[in-house]
């Protein structure tokens, strides 16, 4: 190729993001590069001592002997934070619903589904809902996801993804700190809000007017409060999201599985118009996105063909990171570069001019580092393998080699490999959904 038209082609081409490793003998680690923080996007330096940030900024001292990443053409972002998901389904593949439907209770007793769901029922009985979640854990972190709501209750759940409504996911809240509920509105415990600060709840997952009257049941049982996220809400119009704005209640928003069910999804400009905070959920395979990319860019579709741009290009990080650490009321641990929070940080390529673009263009091998509790879990083999993890996963992702850490000592079945854990599942269901299509 002549210089000219290859430097063309260099231009064209997306700026991987290169990090390398430069070992210390101390107990801290660094990371050089461009910062994406709460209020700016700084140049700066990212200090972790242990499991914890202890100094995020431009004016940070490395301390002597850290472990030092340094990030060339990318963004050092929090650890994505998945708002909304069922974890445990995840092994399975995409469900295509014959028809659409007006309300969730109408696929849920579906002659379809009923079919689509029965390996998930045969995979739990088998005694595999460890290797389910986990796999579905895997692919949540290969999308930079370090904390993911929807997770069984189970003892499997340590040592890779932050499971959110999990005491054992490193952060210290009790059982009841985060409620899940994901039945009928109508069925909806008691809160005692002095031991829940966060209730997540399915609300109005559907188009018609039964799916509305869910909002009068929500408020008839005392649950529209300050600590309550509304999951999907897609029947919602402008008067339920102002009541929704004025009790400072969430949303949790997940716009490719209400498309595939519904046909149309969450009116989130009238959200944002009313002041209330937005996050985004993946919900599940099987209608959903295959990772948190994708998601953002259907987002961002419906953004542009439905809500005139309403949602800014800031928008998109917080949607990803702090709002759903608001959500889930864990914002005193993760959702943001800060000293004192969790050391859950992702390191992006940079494909465009600011993070939030950047994000929206993002593809699965952009991911180059993920670390949870300051534990490099997930990257581009070459740093992981600078970085003393070479004894991790290789897969492909994307066309990229990378490797991922997937034995947790500490849970049972944590000695399993990625290959161990596909396998058990092959075997009793071939159809189980590539770990990145
Ligand atoms: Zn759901």
């Amino acid at each position: 190729m002549k210089r000219l038209e290859w430097l063309l082609c260099a231009a064209l081409l997306p700026a991987y993001a290169g990090v390398t490793v430069t070992p210390g003998d101390g107990e801290n680690l660094v990371i050089r590069g461009r910062l994406v923080l709460a209020e700016q996007e700084s140049d700066g330096r990212l200090v972790l001592a242990g499991d914890r940030i202890v100094c995020a900024g431009a004016d940070c001292v490395e301390p002597a002997g850290a472990t030092v990443l340094t990030v060339s053409e990318g963004y050092v972002f929090p650890g994505f934070i998945d708002a909304h998901n069922h974890v445990a389904y995840n092994a399975l593949p995409k469900w295509t619903p014959p028809k659409l439907y007006q309300n969730r209770g109408q696929w849920q007793r579906s002659a379809s589904y009923k079919a689509f769901k029965r390996p998930y029922d045969q995979l739990k009985k088998r005694g595999l809902i460890c290797e389910m979640v986990k796999y579905g854990e895997a692919k949540a972190l290969i999308s930079g996801v370090t904390t993911i709501q929807g997770s069984p209750a189970s003892r499997c759940l340590q040592g890779l993804v932050r499971n959110a409504e999990n005491p054992q996911s490193g952060l210290l809240v009790s059982s009841a700190h985060v409620r899940t509920f994901i039945l009928d509105v109508g069925g909806a415990p008691k809160i005692d809000w002095n031991e829940t600060s966060a209730f997540l709840i399915h609300v109005a997952e559907g188009v018609d007017a039964d799916a509305l009257a869910e909002f009068a049941t929500l408020k008839a049982k005392g649950l529209l409060s300050p600590g309550t996220a509304v999951i999907h809400g897609t029947a919602f119009g402008d008067e339920e999201f102002r009541q929704m704005g004025a009790a400072g209640s969430k949303l949790i928003w997940s716009p490719q599985s209400n498309l595939a069910l519904y046909g149309r999804t969450t009116r989130v400009d009238l959200a944002l118009r009313h002041g209330v905070p937005v996050s985004l959920g993946l919900d599940w395979n099987p209608t959903g996105s295959d990772n948190l990319f994708d998601e953002l860019r259907v987002a961002e579709r419906v953004n542009q063909q439905q809500f005139q741009g309403a949602i800014l290009d800031r928008d998109w990080v917080a949607m990803i990171t702090s709002h759903p650490a608001q959500a889930l009321a864990l914002d005193d641990y993760i959702g943001e570069l800060r000293a004192g929070l969790k050391a859950d940080v992702v390191i992006l390529s940079s494909r465009a001019a600011t993070s939030g673009q950047s994000l929206l263009d993002a593809r699965l091998r952009d991911v180059a580092a993920v670390l949870v509790g300051g534990q490099l879990l997930y990257g581009d083999n070459d740093a992981m393998a600078a970085a003393g993890r070479a004894d991790c996963d290789a897969l492909t992702v994307d066309g990229a080699p990378k490797r991922l850490c997937a034995q947790t000592p500490k849970t049972p079945k944590g000695e399993q490999r990625l290959d161990d854990i596909r396998a058990a599942l092959l075997k009793v269901y071939a159809g189980v959904a590539p770990l990145a299509p």
